[in-house]
C-alpha cells in the first residue's frame, strides 16, 4: 500500500518539478531567441552600413538566417538535454523525498497496527476464560445456588478487570492523541498530590503502608486531571510494589524552570533490564508478578509516560532490586 503511494507521490513530484522546468525552459528559449535575431539584425545593419549600402538595406531576420536556425538549434537542444538531466535527478530525488514524507504515516500506521494486535491479545485472554467459566456452570445440570454465585461472583471479577483494562486503553489512546493540549490551564500541583494521596490512602492503610506526603505549592501550566492521573498511577505502583508495612514518599519541589515530583517507595525494585522496558506498553516485569501477585496490564507507566510526553516533561526511575525505587518527574513550569 505504502509502496504504490510512493510511487504516486514522486510521480506528482516529479510532476510539478517537470511543469516548472520545462515552462521555464519555454520561457528562455524565447528570450534567447529573441534576443539572437535582434543581435543578428544589429551586426547586419552594421556590416550593410560598412559596405556602402550595395545591396537593399536589411530587415529584421533577412541575415544569417542560417546561423539564426544554428544558434537556436543548439539552445534548443542544451535546453533539451538540461530537461532530461532534470528529469532524472528529479525523479530519484522525488521517489527519495516520497519515502521521507510517507515514513511518519508509515510509522503511525504499524504503531496503530501493533496497539490493536495488543489490545485485542489482552483482551482475549481474559475473555475467554470468562466465556469457559459461564459455558461450564451452564452445562451442569446440577449446579446449586451458591455455586451458580460463586461462578457468577467470579465472573463479575473478569468483568471488572477488563473494564479496567479497557479503560486504561481508551487513556492511553486519548493521551496518545495529545489532543489535551487545548484544555491546559494554571495548575498546583500540590494540591494535585494532596488530591491523589487523599484517594490512594485507603489502600496504603490497608496495607499498613507509612504514606508520607511533603507537598508545597508550584504552579505549572496542564491538564489537571491528566496530572492527577500521572499522581495516582505513580502512587498505586509504589504501594503495589512495596510490602505490607513499606514505607512510601511523595514530594515535590521547585528547581529553576523545572517542578519535580518525586514518588519514593521500599518495595521489590527494578531490576536493570527492566528499567529499559517498563514504560513499554503492556511491559509487566516477571518479579512484581511473581513476588507481590499484584494485578495489572502493565499499562499504567505508558499511560503516565504519555501524561508526562504531552507536559514536554521528562520521567525517569531510579531502582535497586529488594531496596525500592524512586520516579522522578520533571515538568516544565509555564
Ligand atoms: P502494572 O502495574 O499494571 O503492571 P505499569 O505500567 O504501571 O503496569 O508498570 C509496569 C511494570 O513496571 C510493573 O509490572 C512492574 O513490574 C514495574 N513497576 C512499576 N512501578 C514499580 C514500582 N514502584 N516498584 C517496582 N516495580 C514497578
Amino acid at each position: 500500500m505504502f509502496k504504490k503511494a510512493r510511487i504516486k507521490l514522486s510521480i506528482m513530484y516529479l510532476a510539478i518539478v517537470m511543469a516548472i522546468s520545462v515552462s521555464f525552459s519555454v520561457f528562455i528559449y524565447r528570450i534567447v531567441s529573441f534576443e539572437i535575431r535582434s543581435r543578428m539584425f544589429e551586426i547586419g545593419s552594421r556590416l550593410y552600413i560598412r559596405q556602402g549600402g550595395f545591396s537593399a538595406p536589411p530587415e529584421q531576420g533577412m541575415f544569417f538566417v542560417e546561423d539564426i536556425k544554428e544558434t537556436e538549434n543548439k539552445v534548443l537542444f542544451v535546453l533539451i538535454y538540461t530537461n532530461i538531466i532534470i528529469l532524472t535527478l528529479t525523479s530519484f530525488a522525488a521517489y527519495l523525498l516520497a519515502g521521507i514524507t510517507l515514513r511518519p504515516i508509515e510509522e503511525a500506521m504499524e504503531e496503530q497496527k501493533r496497539f490493536i494486535a495488543d489490545a485485542s491479545h489482552e483482551l482475549k485472554t481474559p475473555l475467554t476464560a470468562l466465556q469457559t467459566s459461564i459455558e461450564v456452570a451452564l452445562r451442569d445440570k446440577k449446579i446449586n445456588l451458591k455455586e451458580a454465585l460463586f461462578t457468577l461472583n467470579d465472573s463479575l471479577k473478569d468483568v471488572k478487570s477488563l473494564t479496567i483494562l479497557t479503560n486504561d486503553l481508551l487513556s492511553l489512546t486519548r493521551y496518545q492523541q495529545n489532543g489535551l493540549k487545548e484544555s491546559f490551564q494554571k495548575v498546583n500541583l500540590g494540591l494535585v498530590i494532596d488530591e491523589s494521596v487523599a484517594k490512594i490512602l485507603p489502600i496504603a492503610k490497608n496495607k499498613k503502608i507509612n504514606l508520607k506526603v511533603d507537598s508545597s505549592d508550584s504552579i505549572i501550566k496542564g491538564n489537571r486531571e491528566s496530572l492527577a492521573k500521572l499522581v495516582t498511577i505513580l502512587l498505586d505502583n509504589a504501594i503495589k510494589y512495596t510490602p505490607e508495612k513499606g514505607r512510601v514518599e511523595i514530594e515535590n519541589v521547585t528547581r529553576g524552570r523545572s517542578a519535580i515530583i518525586r514518588i519514593i517507595d521500599s518495595g521489590i525494585g527494578i531490576s536493570k533490564k527492566d528499567v529499559q522496558e517498563i514504560f513499554e506498553r503492556f511491559y509487566r516485569a516477571d518479579a512484581s508478578r511473581s513476588k507481590t501477585k499484584a494485578a495489572g496490564f502493565g499499562l499504567g507507566l505508558s499511560i503516565a509516560k504519555s501524561i508526562v510526553d504531552i507536559h514536554k516533561g521528562s520521567i525517569d526511575v531510579e531502582s535497586e532490586v529488594g531496596r525500592g525505587s524512586t520516579f522522578i518527574v520533571k515538568l516544565p513550569i509555564e
